[in-house]
């Protein structure tokens, strides 16, 4: 099967990493955003093959906020979104922010999930290793939620994303990412929410989930919407 075919098995949407950052810069680019009056922040995960997508938003938007976890889970909280929206340019008492909050997941050439190989390693590695860990963990029914001083931030992601799986239910890397892109853009939503002056702030969320083929990256089930004057738009891609 081409790959673009199995890309469409599993996604709805799919678009290179560059077009999805293209396509999004020009739908805000009309909505009066641009690398001029607004900051981008980034919700990816640590991993360094996600970060290609923060050089391109960087090449449209300019450097953006790091609000990322491992994951891509957001844990910042109001203290790293205030941060980042007390940086953003201020033209004319208006203040314009553009969040991109996306999970990850690696799919070999043959269709596999989480497999992906890495520059200088012969053995096959796995994205993102730490929902394939947590989904290993539920697998196994031994599932470690401490909360000591050495794992912060994948014990987090785990207590967080265990709140949205059904008790007893086992979801593949699919759903499971699935899964943490929603609840990325749900906390991070709601902690705009409590926050944010609608006011004098107009903002844009861009979601989906971020995928490594065997050559490429690209990005499925993309969606976003913004709002301008307190009027929510979604955005057509
Ligand atoms: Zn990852």
């Amino acid at each position: 099967m081409a790959f673009e075919d199995i890309l469409k098995k599993y996604f709805n949407s799919v678009y290179t990493e560059i077009d999805f950052v293209k396509k999004t810069y020009a739908a805000l680019n009309e909505l009066g955003f641009s690398d001029e009056n607004s900051i981008a922040s980034t919700c990816i995960c640590r991993d360094e093959i996600s970060q290609s997508l923060r050089s391109i938003i960087k090449h449209m938007w300019g450097e953006a906020f790091n609000l990322s976890s491992l994951g891509g889970m957001f844990f910042a909280g109001q203290t790293g979104l205030a941060a980042a929206m007390h940086h953003a340019p201020n033209v004319e008492g208006r203040e314009r922010y553009v969040y991109y909050a996306l999970p990850h997941i690696a799919i070999d050439k043959d269709g596999r999930l989480g497999a992906c190989m890495r520059t200088g390693r012969e053995e096959e590695s796995a994205a993102c290793g730490a929902l394939v860990a947590f989904q290993k963990e539920m697998t196994k029914g031994s599932l470690n939620l401490s909360m000591d001083d050495i794992d912060l931030e994948q014990n987090l992601l785990k207590r967080r994303l265990l709140r949205e799986i059904p008790y007893g239910h086992i979801p593949d890397l699919l759903e499971l990412t699935k899964i943490t892109q929603k609840v990325i853009q749900k906390d991070l939503e709601h902690a705009i929410n409590t926050i944010i002056d609608k006011s004098r702030s107009d903002y844009a969320i861009l979601t989906g989930i971020q995928i490594h083929g065997p050559d490429a990256n690209y990005v499925g089930n993309a969606s976003g919407y913004v709002v301008v004057h307190n009027v929510r738009e979604e955005i057509i891609f």
